[in-house]
């Protein structure tokens, strides 16, 4: 029985009504780890590189980086796998480069640490194009981007970086496709700016969740007011899928919401085809969405952005659920 419903949970997500979803891993330990759930899934979403970059105690060389790097997209060579930059500050902090600050979640974090320490970035992304050489499945996805200068800077060095590899190597690489994540809300007004300068988005609900509802999203004090069914958020979203579709840009949702259930419904019901989460919740995500008819999530989800409070959307979406058992 459990080789069946295995069997099964490798087949692809596809909803009831047949439209064919993506459902991708967000990892950030090591390929071995990883490993079990490369069945389940149609390729790497989200890869966080600095998971390894924490537990070490010092920063890995650009040949352990390589090494890392390359162990991830070879577990799947036909997919594509997301490695995204370095993502510390805030919560993520590494031993050997403490950052302590007033308000760290407005702070020095993510690309913006990369791109005022330029070196950090340029050796990663030499190693991400180094572990890219055989199987050509790599994209590079910026974290904390919240302004377009920010995306020409960081898009130069990787060009910079590129140039390096063809000089030590002899030749050119796969060139890789870029990303940007969608998690500060200054983002939601740049896309079509953004379509013209890289390959897709990713929607990071987890931040993007803190900073449009301004709840720090680890402080137990307001935890009750984070909320990512909050209407303005699915407001946000709603937004966001409307504009990719119209720019024809590529989008996908990484941050938690996407791998639960109440959320990759709304998700669904928004225009959303590909979602990223943890291997946990692969199969109960992959076994909701072959219960759903897109016609009637639609319809639910038209109510939901009428709703005035994240308690109605779950009581609409519980309503939802209970009349189809
Ligand atoms: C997010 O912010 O939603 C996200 C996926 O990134 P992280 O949780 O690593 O900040
Ligand atoms: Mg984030």
């Amino acid at each position: 029985l459990t080789r069946l419903a295995e069997d099964d949970m490798q087949r692809p997500a596809v909803l009831k009504s047949g439209e064919r979803m993506q459902v991708m891993l967000n990892a950030g330990l090591s390929a071995e780890h990883e490993q079990r759930f490369i069945n389940l899934v149609d390729g790497v979403g989200l890869y966080r590189t600095e998971v390894p970059f924490m537990l070490q105690s010092g920063f890995p060389s650009e040949d352990e980086q390589m090494a890392q790097y390359q162990g991830m997209l070879q577990l799947y060579p036909s997919r594509p796998v997301v490695l995204r930059t370095l993502d510390i500050g805030a919560d993520k902090q590494l031993p050997y480069l403490p950052i302590s600050e007033e308000n760290p979640c407005l702070g020095w974090r993510g690309i913006r640490v990369t791109l005022d320490q330029p070196e950090i970035f340029l050796i990663q992304v030499r190693a991400m194009l180094r572990a890219n050489a055989e199987t050509g499945n790599l994209r590079i996805l910026l974290p904390m981007v919240s302004s377009l200068e920010e995306v020409d800077e960081a898009c130069r060095l990787i060009a910079q970086a590129a140039a390096e590899v063809r000089e030590l190597v002899g030749h050119a690489l796969p060139e890789p496709r870029i990303g940007v994540m969608i998690e500060v809300p200054s983002m939601l007004f740049l896309l079509p700016h953004l379509a013209s300068r890289i390959d897709f988005v990713s929607v990071g609900t987890n931040d993007l969740t803190q900073y449009l509802l301004a709840v720090d999203r680890n402080n137990p004090h307001v935890a009750s007011l984070y909320d990512s069914l909050h209407p303005s958020m699915l407001q946000a979203l709603a937004g966001i899928a409307r504009e990719c579709q119209r720019l024809d840009l590529e989008v996908s949702v990484c941050g938690e919401m996407a791998g639960e259930a109440m959320g990759s419904l709304v998700l669904t019901g928004l225009g959303y085809r590909t979602f990223s989460m943890n291997g946990r919740s692969v199969a109960r995500v992959k076994y909701l969405l072959r219960q759903l008819v897109l016609a009637e999530v639609q319809t639910l989800t038209q109510r939901l952005l009428a709703a005035r409070s994240a308690s109605e959307v779950r009581q609409w979406i519980a309503l939802f659920l209970e009349e189809r058992g």
